[in-house]
């Protein structure tokens, strides 16, 4: 079948091949330790759910206006500003289909052919195959775990060219939780002002930092707003990730081209999902510092575990929640487990049950991304099967 060159520049996500691969083996019955999925395990509040509820019953189940109604717009703006000290009213900021489709929707309408966007890896899957999509070039800009996964603004400064158009920073990092401090945000932003880059920053995972928990967003720096973006989302904060709402922020030119583009694609967000986020952008937020504090055992406990195997190393994130191994031991020398990480990963699902994904899909060879919104007890039974699959092929080298 003949297709366009846009779509065959890209890939299927690989976060969503080993969520298939993973379900199509719990189908037949199979036990999989699952540090696959990307979403908390935690059911969204119910307060939340019964505004949908009221939604439906109210029949608010018609067209809105295509960027969210209103009450949603402003109730974003109040809460990003109480939340995160930013200083955005309704008319600078459109709702989405999720914080991918904001991303989507912002490259779609900043570059293109010529251009370059900076990637600094690892990444999210999703940012270098969403610019390739619009037809400009990934940049990307390496940070290392020794340095927790900050990203710098000097590495930054070095990669730009007359060509950049735009800057990605996701902080808290999927997949590495890596955190960059605000400082160094600040700086960032700086180099960007300079050279004339946009500086988009993804929050999806602003409540996850730990040691503080401080959530941070570039928006609540001086002079921030002529050539910043913010993308964030209900999904993680809140337990949505099925209602599909997220949101950006910019300077409204950039709002009203974010809604002309909606207008003739996905019109709305869902009218019901919208009524649904509405309650959660103003209602109790106590569920938030609760799966917090879940995550934090979690994390504690499978870097812990993950230190114990052989061959394995993983450092502390800062936040999200993935714990992000280095397992480049094994992937050399001649008792390699595998040539790469996509192959160790089809590895483990095939002989450990356990469901993870490749640092490879990410721009981080040698890791492996593993999801901890999962149960204690599950995570327990993913260490044992991990540790029994790394030390039998440490015993057998
Ligand atoms: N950004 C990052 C870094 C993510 O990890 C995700 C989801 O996994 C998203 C954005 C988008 O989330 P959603 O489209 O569910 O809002």
């Amino acid at each position: 079948m003949k297709l366009t060159d846009r779509i065959n520049r890209i890939q299927i996500s690989p976060t969503a091949a080993v969520i298939t691969a993973a379900d199509q083996l719990k189908a037949k019955g199979v036990d999989i330790a699952d540090f696959g999925p990307g979403e908390p395990d935690f059911p969204t509040p119910d307060h939340i759910k019964q505004a949908a509820i009221d939604a439906i019953r109210g029949n608010k189940t018609k067209y809105t206006p295509t960027g969210g109604i209103m009450p949603l717009r402003e109730a974003i703006s109040a809460w990003h500003r109480r939340e995160l000290k930013s200083n955005y009213d309704a008319k600078e900021c459109v709702v989405t289909v999720g914080g991918k489709h904001a991303i989507f929707n912002v490259a779609s309408v900043l570059v293109e052919a010529g251009d370059e966007v900076i990637i600094p890896a690892p990444y999210w899957v999703s940012f270098p195959d969403i610019v390739k999509y619009t037809g400009a070039t990934p940049v990307y800009v390496e940070t290392s775990v020794e340095d927790g996964f900050a990203v710098r603004a000097a590495a930054i400064e070095k990669a730009i060219t007359p060509k950049t158009r735009l800057l990605i920073l996701n902080s808290p990092s999927n997949p590495s939780g890596g955190v960059t401090p605000p400082g160094e945000y600040e700086k960032i932003l700086a180099v960007c002002r300079k050279h004339n880059v946009w500086l988009m920053g993804d929050e999806c995972y602003s409540h996850f930092t730990y040691e503080p928990n401080q959530p941070f967003s570039i928006a609540s720096a001086k002079d921030s707003k002529d050539n910043v973006i913010i993308i964030g989302s209900v999904s993680k904060t809140f337990a949505m990730t099925g209602w599909r709402i997220g949101y950006a922020f910019g300077p409204a030119p950039l709002i009203q081209a974010l809604v002309k583009l909606q207008s003739q694609s996905t019109s709305n967000p869902t009218s019901i999902a919208q009524y649904a986020a509405l309650a959660a952008m103003t209602g109790n937020m106590g569920t938030v510092p609760v799966m917090l504090a879940e995550y934090a055992k979690r994390r504690k406990r499978i870097v812990e575990g993950l230190n114990a195997i052989p061959g394995v190393r993983c450092a502390l994130p800062g936040g999200a929640f993935y714990a992000f191994p280095d397992v480049s031991a094994h992937l050399s020398g001649p008792h390699a487990l595998a040539k790469d990480t996509t192959e160790l990963a089809t590895l483990l699902l095939d002989k450990a049950r356990v469901a993870l994904v490749g640092g490879d899909a990410f721009g981080a060879p040698g890791y492996l991304r593993i999801s901890y919104a999962t149960s204690l007890d599950r995570i327990e039974e993913g260490l044992r099967r991990l540790d029994r699959f790394f030390s039998r092929a440490e015993a057998a080298a």
